[in-house]
């Protein structure tokens, strides 16, 4: 079979889908590398280092791969040009890409959806929102360090000594269990908060505290669900005494599918210590706080909310190597001696299935595309 990767074409995306690292593997599974000139130019990795892995660079020929490999799904007009029936490994978010899926039917593009394989032990070498979320907390971490006004860990000099700066991450994920560590490592007090009671034991074991406000939410696939107003007003009174009392917020609270959840309101953030920063990991998703600019830095009287876009891709290089690998294993499940084999009963295949023979494979996707 023969495989493709485009350079990317949306606003903020660096990253690519193929690195010359997974070449030799691709190679094994009996697969023929084809990337368009320049496709990792904006990870740094220029095209001769694919050439000198024995993968081909040369025009963008859509039409002419079996499969094709991308970060963000790509455009209807890009889809329309690939060959029908053929294969697209991508991050696609459908509710947010109605057009796009609408491409994918017409084409009968048999799409797996990176943002839909499952969290399930055996999916984890192919699980992309967990390696690049793990990036992005870190930098999370970084960006409420480089944002404030102080430092973070405790420093005893001539005149006396700073106190540790308290740094608070509310969403207990991948994203938000490596804020926690890099804010450690770089000698904050933190604590952790997640609606899912389960996260503590992992804050926890990180050496923070788990902020506990007796309301669990935990939902399907470990994934938590939406709170009930009475939830919420119960959770909030505890979180908002340990918002007060932090220096930093870092917030990645996601519920899948869906646009972000609202973790901090206004009267929450204005009741800030002054000078305190707000890191807002979910601005992809709209971003936790009703104040949040997704893709800018807003002042609140003096306390900052930072909310960037599409955090993995400021690590181009690193997110693109783990990315990479993630799509090479899980071309593992569907390429066998140079051929593609679709096992239906193989639940990371069936459930990762965004749309095959013209046809929306996930309920949850076609729900939120109707
Ligand atoms: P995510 O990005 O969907 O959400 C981030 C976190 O925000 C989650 O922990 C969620 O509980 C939390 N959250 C949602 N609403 C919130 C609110 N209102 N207030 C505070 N927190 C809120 O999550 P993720 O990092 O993708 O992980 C999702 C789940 O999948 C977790 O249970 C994780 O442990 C699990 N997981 C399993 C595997 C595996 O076994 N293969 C791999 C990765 C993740």
């Amino acid at each position: 079979v023969t495989i493709t990767a485009p350079r990317e074409t949306r606003a903020n995306e660096k990253r690519v889908a193929v690195v010359p690292a997974v070449a030799p593997k691709l190679e094994k599974l009996g697969t023929e590398v084809r990337i368009q000139k320049g496709a990792g130019e904006a990870a740094r990795i220029p095209d001769e280092a694919y050439e000198d892995a024995g993968i081909h660079v040369g025009k963008l020929e859509l039409g002419k791969a079996d499969i094709v490999l991308s970060v963000q799904a790509p455009s209807p007009s890009e889809i329309r040009k690939m060959k029908k029936g053929s294969v697209l490994l991508s991050f696609v978010y459908a509710h947010r890409e109605p057009k796009v899926v609408e491409a994918l039917m017409e084409q009968e593009i048999t799409c797996f959806a990176m943002d839909l394989v499952p969290r399930i032990t055996r999916a984890q070498a192919m699980d992309a929102l967990s390696t690049q979320a793990a990036l992005a907390g870190y930098y999370g971490g970084l960006l409420a360090a480089t944002n404030l006004h102080r430092i973070l860990p405790m420093m005893t000099t001539a005149v006396g000594s700073i106190r540790p700066a308290k740094v608070l991450v509310i969403g207990a994920g991948v994203a938000g269990l490596q804020a926690i560590a890099t804010a450690r490592r770089l000698g904050a007090m933190v604590e952790g908060y997640d609606v899912r009671s389960e996260a503590a034991e992992q804050v926890e074991s990180l050496g923070a505290k788990f902020v506990d406000t007796g309301v669990s939410a935990t939902g399907e696939g470990g994934y938590a669900r939406e709170l009930t107003d009475e939830e919420k007003a119960q959770a909030a009174e505890v979180v908002t005494r340990h918002v007060q009392n932090a220096d930093a917020v870092i917030t990645t609270a996601n519920i899948p599918g869906r646009e972000s959840p609202k973790v901090l309101s206004e009267e929450q953030i204005r009741g800030m210590k002054p000078g305190a920063v707000i890191v807002d990991l979910a601005a992809d998703g709209g971003g936790n706080t009703p104040l949040t600019r997704p893709g800018e830095t807003v002042e609140e009287g003096s306390i900052s909310i930072v909310a960037p876009l599409n955090v993995p891709s400021l690590l181009a290089e690193h997110a693109s190597e783990l990315y990479a690998k993630n799509l090479l294993n899980f071309l593992g499940l569907i390429v066998e001696d140079g051929e593609i084999q679709l096992n239906w009963e193989d639940e990371v295949i069936a459930r990762s299935c965004l749309t095959h023979a013209g046809e929306i494979r996930n309920e949850a996707a076609a729900e939120a595309v109707r």
